[in-house]
């Protein structure tokens, strides 16, 4: 620390701080800095014989990515220590708030050796990073409270979204990975199922955490990946963590939401999910099984929709040069065409699954040593699906074909040719303009679909409109579900009810089944949720 030319303001010694110094600004080194460190901020106050109103800056630690210490060049003896922050500020239009970056770095010069130099300002930049990794008590689903010290395999898929996720991972991940000290490898993908792949045969040992750059769409790649592993039971306890760079990015708008900030999208979103990622906090995700007719079993951590919304998903990739407005675009075009759907619902409700213990929390996940096997062994490989969709625009989703019989076994689920068990529920409707089950909160940046759902409660949020409603009134709900009010909004055609499996038999004979967002094989389906079966990097 240099020698004091003018005297602090106030007196910089209270209890709580932990170090005290006084430093230059990196830029300027006539601008002096009284700096002080307490358990929950770094406090920067600027040093001046004159009293200025706006001297004094408070960084909250737990906004903060990193810091670290550097030396001056040959001819400067001062060493340098620089802490990243993130804090949510206010926009400039608009209302709400988003994380903006804030760089402060400090000179100090105070000491002949440029090594003691260097030694003081990595005792300022290791005490910063010990404070700001967060080390308030476990909250719930949390599984560390400390972060990771890891090695991280970036996957960016370069044509999602516009294109633009190897140039958001450019100028946004890269440096906040670096700031937050991570060392990471980037991979970017080549193909469809590339990831999926890849995951299947990876040295797991080698990393920490698998982060996903892109849409929805790769992550699915990546869980099914590690489920079809034979030590699929160790592999999707690997912590994954997701940041948007595609076109439908609710698990980040829903990781998002989940961290308690307001609505964001685009770069803002990125940037909020990037500082999680630094954070590097795990918690339990949910994941659902999802049985299709030809006997293959996928597994979803979003969503499971038929109808208005899976077909509106689909025909609007066409629109994904606009990025996440498409589903808007595409909401609109398909209400000019509103179409009813005919079919069978019918649900496992809660109170009626048997295997949920005492305190309201269902079974784990049987060990390994009991495989889940298939109700049709010999089933015949799918190729290409191309449904009765043959347009162009239609995203074709390729199942691989030989899936090895791995993952949770599900208890719930009868074979899908046997009628579901006396305890469901069989929804007396058989006319729907859509069926969607969400296990997040999100189903695209601007859709709060399922308020009230969280990472791991263990419930699938069933909701279906029934064959009836109006075109102004459907419209009305997609409106409203941007603030999540369509719930509220008393609208006599939309059942929402939260559920342990479902089944669905489709008995119209064209459409479209997404699996988060991915088009699945149209026929019957039936899924079960795994509570907790995942981690997921979150807030
Ligand atoms: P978006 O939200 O923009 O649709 P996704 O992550 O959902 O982005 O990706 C869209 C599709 O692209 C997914 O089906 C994914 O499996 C696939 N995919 C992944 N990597 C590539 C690649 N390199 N080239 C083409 N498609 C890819
Ligand atoms: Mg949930």
């Amino acid at each position: 620390m240099e020698p004091d030319t003018a005297p602090p303001d106030c007196s910089p010694v209270t209890p709580h701080v932990t170090l005290y110094g006084e430093f230059t600004a990196a830029g300027n080194r006539r601008v002096r800095y009284a700096v002080s460190l307490t358990e929950q901020e770094l406090v920067v106050q600027r040093l001046s014989s004159a009293p200025v109103p706006w001297n004094k800056v408070l960084l909250r630690l737990e906004d903060c990515v990193g810091s670290r210490a550097h030396c001056g060049d040959d001819s400067d003896p001062a060493a340098y220590f620089t802490a990243y922050f993130y804090p949510l500020k206010k926009r400039w239009v608009g209302s709400g708030s988003s994380r903006q970056r804030v760089e402060q770095c400090f000179r100090l010069a105070a000491l002949q050796d440029p090594r003691c130099n260097l030694e003081e300002a990595d005792k300022w930049a290791r005490a910063v990073r010990e404070r700001s990794a967060r080390k308030h008590g476990p909250r719930d689903g949390l599984l560390m409270s400390e972060p990771l010290h890891r090695h991280t395999l970036v996957l960016v898929n370069p044509q999602s979204g516009r294109g633009q996720a190897l140039s958001l991972y450019n100028s946004h991940i890269q440096r906040m990975l670096q700031e937050a000290g991570l060392p990471h490898s980037l991979l970017i993908t080549e193909r469809q199922n590339h990831a999926r792949e890849l995951v299947r045969d990876l040295n797991l040992a080698q990393w920490d955490t698998l982060v996903i750059m892109s849409g929805d769409g790769l992550l699915f790649e990546v869980i099914n990946g590690l489920l079809e592993r034979p030590d699929w039971w160790e592999a999707i306890r690997m912590p994954l963590a997701i940041l948007p760079g595609g076109s439908g990015n609710a698990l980040a708008a829903s990781v998002h939401h989940y961290s308690g900030s307001s609505p964001v999208s685009s770069e803002e979103l990125l940037v909020s999910c990037g500082f999680l990622l630094c954070k590097g906090l795990v918690s339990r995700m949910d994941l659902v099984s999802i049985h299709l007719s030809s006997g293959a079993r996928v597994f979803s951590f979003l969503s499971l929709a038929w109808g208005f919304v899976a077909d509106v998903d689909i025909e609007s990739e066409k629109y994904r040069h606009v990025g996440a407005a498409r589903f808007t675009v595409g909401t609109l075009v398909r209400l000019a065409c509103l179409r009813v759907y005919r079919g069978r619902l019918s649900y496992l409700l809660p109170s009626l699954d048997n295997r949920i213990d005492q305190n309201g929390v269902q079974n784990t996940p049987l060990p390994a040593s009991s495989l889940y096997s298939f109700p049709h062994e010999n089933c015949s490989p799918i190729s290409e699906h191309n449904s009765c969709h043959s347009n162009n625009s239609v995203k074709v989703t390729r199942r691989l074909a030989n899936l090895s019989p791995s993952g949770p076994v599900d208890s719930l689920l009868p074979p899908l040719d046997h009628p579901v068990p006396n305890n469901w529920v069989v929804v007396p409707q058989e006319e729907f303009v859509l069926m969607l089950a969400m296990y997040q909160s999100h189903l695209a940046e601007d859709l709060f679909a399922a308020p009230d759902s969280t990472l791991d409660d263990g419930l699938i949020h069933l909701f279906y409109v029934k064959a009836g409603i109006s075109r102004a009134a459907l419209l009305r709900l997609f409106l409203a579900m941007e603030k999540g009010a369509h719930l509220t909004s008393n609208c006599p055609h939309l059942v929402h009810v939260k559920v342990r499996a479902l089944r669905l038999e489709p008995q119209s004979p064209k459409g479209i089944i997404t699996v988060d967002g991915e088009v699945v094989e149209y026929g019957p389906v039936q899924a079960e949720v795994h509570r907790g079966l995942a981690r997921l990097i979150t807030g």
